[in-house]
């Protein structure tokens, strides 16, 4: 056996970047998710080649400071938190610090970002390595392109799947992030093609026009249900319009897309016998909880969290649910009797 050392940098990124950027999508994802904690009223998301010759996102957030820069693209550097107790209260969708560090290490990436609105920085990265930097004039905001992805991992790139899924999953991703974020505008474009637009002026409804079409958002009914740890608003389809794949199942927690087999469990409880097995709902639930009773660092991609009053939660839900369409139903007959 050889002798145990301690791996360089650039390895244990590659490493890292192996949990949290799984394909495109992921870099997406992890690159709006931090457009969101910058405080970005407007986000932009462009790929080429299902993302894998380009994706760049662009914000009008609050931009990395020149002295920064470097910092940012190291693993394990973070603005979002800095004691241990911050840990338990995560208020921001990232905090691991190992995003675009575990980006860098996997692409070719150009950063353009000005936190003035004066003077911006250009730097550019590949295989983890800075390239060069500069500065010019600039607006506020950030963009960064990512380049030629998985280009010296070709293991990752052999998992991918068909140029179609992998589109499907950005736009899937970026649609349910635009729809916990209803008071961001998101574009969202296919090789210039807009895909997606959303206002920006917090209409849930209208989001979902966008996304899934006029006639089925006029159609959800308002989910608004409270007690003291959770606060649950949303809209959901009625019965009669459901889908063959629970795909059209979002579940946002503090503003964060996450994946949750209970609390999907606990939504299909409140249609109950309504709907038929093997048919699904069309669902937005926003749950806004104290970030104390959820703890989010479980898995890299932070999809997955974990929730100390699950029960209690699920419990809530179902009758949210199931209240809002008996409620319907009620209000429809008294119209019978008109
Ligand atoms: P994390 O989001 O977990 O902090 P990242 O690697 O994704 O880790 O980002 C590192 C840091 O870079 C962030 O904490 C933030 O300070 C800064 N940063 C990244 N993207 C942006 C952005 N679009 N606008 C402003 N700051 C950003
Ligand atoms: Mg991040």
């Amino acid at each position: 056996m050889a002798k145990i050392h301690e791996l360089s940098e650039n390895l244990t990124n590659q490493i890292a970047a192996g949990e949290v950027i799984e394909r495109p999508a992921s870099v997406v994802k992890e690159l709006v998710e931090n457009a969101i904690d910058a405080g970005s009223s407007q986000i932009e998301v462009e790929f080429f080649d299902a993302g894998l010759k380009k994706i760049v996102v662009s914000d009008n957030g609050s931009g990395i400071a020149a002295d920064e820069l470097d910092l940012a693209f190291k693993r394990h550097a973070t603005s979002k938190i800095a004691t241990e107790r911050d840990l338990f209260k995560i208020a921001t969708l990232g905090f691991r610090g190992e995003a675009l560090a575990s980006i860098v290490a996997v692409s070719h990436t150009e950063v353009v970002t000005s936190s003035d609105g004066i003077s911006a920085v250009k730097a550019e990265f590949a295989g983890g390595q800075k390239l060069s930097s500069e500065t010019s004039a600039g607006t506020k905001g950030t963009k960064i392109s990512v380049s030629d992805l998985f280009y010296n991992t070709p293991a990752r790139l052999k998992y991918l799947k068909s140029p179609r899924t992998e589109t499907m999953k950005i736009v899937d991703i970026v649609n349910r992030i635009a729809l916990g974020h209803s008071d961001i505008s998101f574009t969202l474009k296919n090789e210039g093609k807009i895909l997606l637009k959303t206002v920006g002026n917090g209409n849930l409804r209208q989001d979902l026009a966008n996304i899934y079409g006029r006639f089925i958002a006029q159609d959800m009914l308002e989910v608004k249900q409270a007690d003291p740890d959770f606060t649950l608003t949303g809209l959901i389809s009625k019965p009669e319009t459901t889908r063959s794949s629970r795909n059209f199942i979002s579940i946002l927690l503090n503003g964060r897309y996450i994946k949750n087999f209970q609390l999907n469990k606990a939504i299909l409880a409140g249609y109950g016998s309504k709907i038929a097995t093997g048919r699904y709902p069309i669902v937005v639930l926003e749950i806004k909880l104290d970030p104390l009773l959820v703890d989010v660092n479980v898995h890299p991609t932070k999809e997955q969290v974990r929730l100390s009053k699950e029960k209690e939660l699920s419990r809530l839900i179902t009758t949210a649910i199931s209240s809002t369409l008996t409620s319907e139903q009620t209000s429809l007959s008294g119209l019978d009797n008109l």
